[in-house]
């Protein structure tokens, strides 16, 4: 079930005090409209009435696709020693919930930047897996390895056989496509599965360039 809570926000540009409804869990099965909200960055987006000063508010929450057996936790922050504890908490909250036994056949992922939460949803859409992804964006990060310090490679989308990423660049200020052909990810996927690695999580799951390349270093899971 989706539910929100109410609260009250001072605007930290110009003061003004404003009611803001926050969203601690959407369920896609009942809140077909609040999915598409959240994907067009709009959930949990305080909005100033008076200045239009924009932030995302920083409240956890809980994203829920049963037909496609995906959870995603999502803890706004940006720093990875914050990241890391938030992590922790979630998957010793959840193991001594019991809350696993339930969600098996899952894909449970732990987020902490709205970009990747909406990622994740999209590539999911796309009857993809974020595992075979991740890999994919590392490879296509390495073509220009000087230059893949400075760079954020995200999913874009798949259409007609061919999928594309956009590729931004924080030094340049530019964004840059690429398209990869959806064999090359059915070649990696099966790759990927014949080394262990499985489409759904025992446990909650970080799914990142870190998680690549752990991958890559012949870990499975
Ligand atoms: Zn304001």
């Amino acid at each position: 079930m989706s539910l929100n809570s109410k609260e009250n926000v001072r605007c930290p540009q110009c003061g003004q005090m404003s009611e803001v409804t926050v969203w601690n869990s959407v369920t896609v099965k009942d809140s077909a409209d609040l999915k598409q909200d959240l994907l067009g960055g709009l959930v949990n987006m305080f909005r100033c009435p008076s200045c239009s000063y924009a932030a995302l508010m920083p409240t956890p929450m809980l994203y829920h696709d049963e037909d496609r057996r995906l959870m995603i936790s999502f803890s706004p922050c940006s720093d990875s020693v914050t990241e890391q504890r938030l992590f922790d908490k979630v998957r010793e909250t959840s193991g001594k919930s019991g809350e696993l036994k339930g969600l098996s056949g899952y894909n449970l992922r732990f987020v902490t930047d709205y970009n990747e939460l909406l990622e994740k949803i999209l590539i999911f859409d796309n009857e993809l897996n974020d595992k075979t992804i991740e890999v994919i964006k590392l490879m296509i990060l390495s073509q220009d390895v000087d230059k893949a310090g400075n760079r954020v490679c995200r999913f874009g989308k798949s259409e007609n056989g061919v999928m594309e990423f956009m590729i931004y660049d924080v030094k340049e200020n530019m964004t840059y496509t690429s398209s990869v052909p959806i064999e090359t990810y059915n070649t990696v996927d099966k790759n990927l599965r014949e080394s262990g690695v499985k489409p759904y999580s025992f446990d909650w799951e970080m799914v990142n360039a870190s998680y690549a390349t752990r991958l890559l270093q012949g870990f499975n899971n």
